[in-house]
């Protein structure tokens, strides 16, 4: 724990800091994890979902869609204790932003306020149309009766997942908001994140190049683990409450 206080100390201290967060925060919610055996992607073909496959067949797409929503989202799913940290030490004053590559919400709900989505919001559809966004929960049941592919009750567009779809671009505007993020912080937490999927993984490299404090705090070791400052092995929702203890 004596890694945890020294954190805090820095934390304290710090003018700018940033949390980015990755599947561990979301699996401790019971998301399932995509990529790992027996994830989703065990239970569905990836390229049922492919950007191009929405084009040019929405009405499938968004059958086994959602399908894979129910599989995803169907549980009682809460924001666990490391979102509701991270909301914490916001209200505090005490962290400026959180960047995820989760899209299930969950930073929002536990009461995040500055947060950049990189990879979009599951949780929401937007229209392909006029670009408006609304909760999936409006649209579900208009599916289940057979509405193929759901529609936009403003302008009859095509309702898409609002997320990035394989094969999409990662949209530019967030990232970019990310990039400035790291540069300025003085200390940055990678949370729950493998640190494996780009370009996202660059943030902390940003962040340290900017001379930001790195911070890991992730069961198993990532690439960057040697180089950071602070390397915690340990459970997200073990470590956001004892870093918050110690502040
Ligand atoms: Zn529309």
């Amino acid at each position: 724990m004596d890694e945890i206080e020294a954190l805090a100390g820095d934390l304290a201290t710090a003018d700018q800091v940033v949390a980015f967060t990755g599947a561990g925060v979301s699996t401790a919610s019971g998301i399932p994890d995509f990529r790992s055996e027996g994830g989703i992607w065990d239970q569905f073909d990836p390229s049922e979902f492919q950007y191009s496959r929405f084009q040019t067949d929405p009405a499938g797409f968004w059958e086994l869609r959602a399908e894979m929503h129910e599989a995803v989202y169907g549980g009682d799913i809460q924001p666990n204790e490391a979102h509701n940290v991270l909301a914490t030490l916001e209200a505090d004053g005490l962290l400026d932003a959180v960047i995820t590559q989760n899209i299930d919400g969950l930073h929002r709900e536990a009461g995040s306020e500055t947060v950049i989505e990189l990879h979009g919001n599951g949780q929401r559809v937007a229209c392909e149309g006029c670009g408006r966004r609304q909760p999936m929960t409006a649209v579900t049941q208009r599916i289940e009766d057979g509405e193929l592919p759901p529609r936009c009750q403003s302008c009859d567009g095509v309702l898409k997942p609002d997320v990035v779809l394989f094969g999409e671009q990662l949209p530019q505007a967030p990232l970019q908001q990310a990039q400035q993020h790291a540069r300025e912080a003085d200390v940055f937490l990678a949370i729950g994140s493998s640190l494996s999927v780009q370009p996202a993984a660059s943030l902390p490299s940003i962040a340290q190049r900017s001379g930001g404090t790195l911070a890991i705090c992730n069961l198993e070791s990532t690439p960057l683990s040697s180089g950071a400052a602070y390397d915690i092995r340990a459970d997200v929702t073990d470590a956001l409450p004892a870093l918050l203890d110690a502040l």
